[in-house]
């Protein structure tokens, strides 16, 4: 059994939003052919973050890009993103996103931020989503979305060492590149961790 997953696919990761990926919406048409090939299940994660969540700068009274140590974890400072119900965490126009079966929230920890669509970044809770491919018999993941060099690439390290086998659908993921050099490690990075790029 097969599932997609297709990572915050959000208005405030895409051009014009809060947190943009530069290139966000060259994305959306393939991620509409995506949704259309036979898989068995459809998942699409939303970064869900309450007011002043701790990966905001401004809860700190910093700047975006400044780090700081979060439960004992570096963590990058952001800005405002993705807050839960507001315009900027709605999934982006342009995809098929009614076709979703099933929406996994993650980052609602006020206190610690999550990339990963399985578990926060301390590993310390799940947001559920292994449990419900595992009751599905669900092995293999087909992996899009936003960001390459953050939430893509962390859900599918957590992927990987859950035992699925993990499909990256490169020309379907963007990455910030905060670093230009960002996209092409985390590529090597899931390709070393026994991804398939494709
Ligand atoms: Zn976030």
């Amino acid at each position: 059994m097969t599932a997609l997953i297709l990572v915050d696919l959000q208005n405030d990761f895409m051009p014009g939003g809060a947190l943009a990926v530069a290139e966000g919406f060259q994305i959306l048409p393939i991620i509409n052919e995506l949704i259309h090939q036979k898989f068995d299940l459809i998942i699409a994660s939303k970064d869900w973050h309450p007011q002043k969540h701790e990966s905001f700068a401004v809860t700190h009274d910093k700047n975006p890009g400044e780090k700081i140590l979060l439960e004992g974890l570096e963590q990058i400072l952001w800005p405002t993103h993705c807050v839960k119900e507001s315009h900027g965490s709605e999934f982006a126009l342009g995809w098929e996103s009614s076709k979703v079966d099933k929406i996994i929230f993650k980052g609602t920890n006020k206190k610690i931020d999550s990339y990963s669509v399985f578990f926060d970044n301390a590993h310390r809770k799940s947001t559920g989503l292994d449990e419900l491919l595992k009751k599905q018999q669900i092995k293999t993941l087909y992996i899009a979305g936003l960001a390459t060099d953050y939430c893509v690439k962390y859900s599918v390290l957590d992927a990987l060492e859950l035992g699925y086998e993990v499909y990256v659908v490169k020309g379907g993921c963007r990455a910030v590149n905060l670093s230009p050099d960002d996209e092409r490690k985390a590529l090597e990075e899931m390709k070393f961790a026994g991804a398939h790029l494709i």
